[in-house]
């Protein structure tokens, strides 16, 4: 019999051996229990293990299996939107490959889907296995994007979540070379909807985030959505320049009282270096968006795909 609905499932994998056989045992188990068709597509980032060809044992093994193998590692955020091109459910899970976000929870995201929401995100209830500090920096960053972005980033949400099909086309309808996909799908907006869950460690193998990466993804974060650290920029300048003429009327009127003294090495010092550093600092704000508009305007596509190995269920008649 065949279901009213399909859902996709897109997951990116890059190195995950280790976690893979455990992670298609459980995702194959929940969509087993669901009354719609599915589709598993797995997108290989580049992965320089064997992880390519584990995924193709599963596709010989089970039909609603796809792999999306991309020419190179392009990195997580291009992974999924390259597995959110291919899909063509009714409605799309995006879910992460290391067990950190548990599969056993999209029936309860399909049930709000069925309600009527369009974007239905998966937020943690707890953090394990993370630093504390890890845990603070995430926690700033989302406020700051709250409070400067003009987007309300959920906090403590990753980017596990069910999208309706047209929020998916919504998505598709970006080309930005820029994809900072926590924002993008907020952005789209349509009605969105929490579903709660604790987040477990990392089931094997290494996170591939280290603090350089979190640092330039906040960057991208903040730059892709908030003009306000270009602001920052000039009302600092103006600042400086308030100061600069305070201090120098100081100067004239003390010369006129006093004479010219001839002293204030330190105090010349300090300014210079003061307004070099905020010059510089400036000058870099302003060239992390000129590179953005470089890249941009290259126009380039986001991805080349090596192979693409359509679910076999979708040309044949539903399976079974
Ligand atoms: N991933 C990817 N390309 C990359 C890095 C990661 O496709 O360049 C995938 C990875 O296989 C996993 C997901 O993105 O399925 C999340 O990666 P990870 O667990 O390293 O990130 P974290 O959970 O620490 O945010
Ligand atoms: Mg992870």
């Amino acid at each position: 019999m065949q279901a009213e609905y399909m859902l996709s499932v897109v997951i990116p994998v890059y190195n995950e051996l280790e976690v893979l056989p455990e992670f298609h045992a459980r995702i194959t188990r929940v969509l087993d229990g669901l009354v719609l068709d599915s589709e598993i597509i797995y997108v290989n980032d580049g992965s320089g293990d064997d992880s390519l060809s584990l995924l193709s044992e599963f596709y010989e093994q089970d039909t609603r299996v796809a792999i999306v193998d991309l020419s190179r590692n392009f990195g997580k955020e291009i992974a999924m939107t390259a597995g959110l091109h291919k899909a063509e459910g009714d409605a799309v899970v995006v879910i992460d490959a290391d067990l950190q976000d548990p599969p056993e929870l999209i029936p309860q995201m399909i049930e709000e889907w069925q309600k009527g929401y369009d974007v239905i995100y998966a937020k943690r209830a707890r953090r394990e296995g993370e630093s504390a500090f890890k845990k603070l920096s995430a926690h700033l960053f989302y406020r700051l994007m709250r409070t400067i972005g003009q987007i309300k980033i959920p906090e403590d949400t990753g980017d596990y979540r069910l999208l309706s099909r047209r929020a998916v086309d919504a998505l598709n309808t970006l080309g930005e070379q820029h994809r900072f996909m926590k924002g993008l799908f907020t952005w789209i907006g349509y009605r969105q909807k929490a579903v709660m869950y604790e987040r477990d460690p990392r089931h094997a193998g290494e996170s591939k985030w280290n603090y350089w990466h979190l640092w330039n993804f906040a960057i991208e974060g903040i730059t892709s959505y908030s003009n306000a650290p270009l602001k920052l920029a000039s009302y600092l300048g103006l600042l400086t320049a308030l100061g600069a003429f305070s201090y120098g009327l100081f100067i004239v009127v003390r010369t006129l009282l006093y004479g010219d003294l001839v002293q204030g090495y330190p105090s010349m010092i300090v300014i210079i270096l003061f307004l070099g550093g905020v010059q510089l600092m400036s000058i870099g704000v302003l060239g992390e968006y000129v590179g953005r508009i470089f890249n941009e305007t290259k126009r380039r596509p986001l991805y080349f795909i090596n192979n693409f190995s359509e679910p076999r269920s979708r040309r044949g008649q539903a399976a079974e």
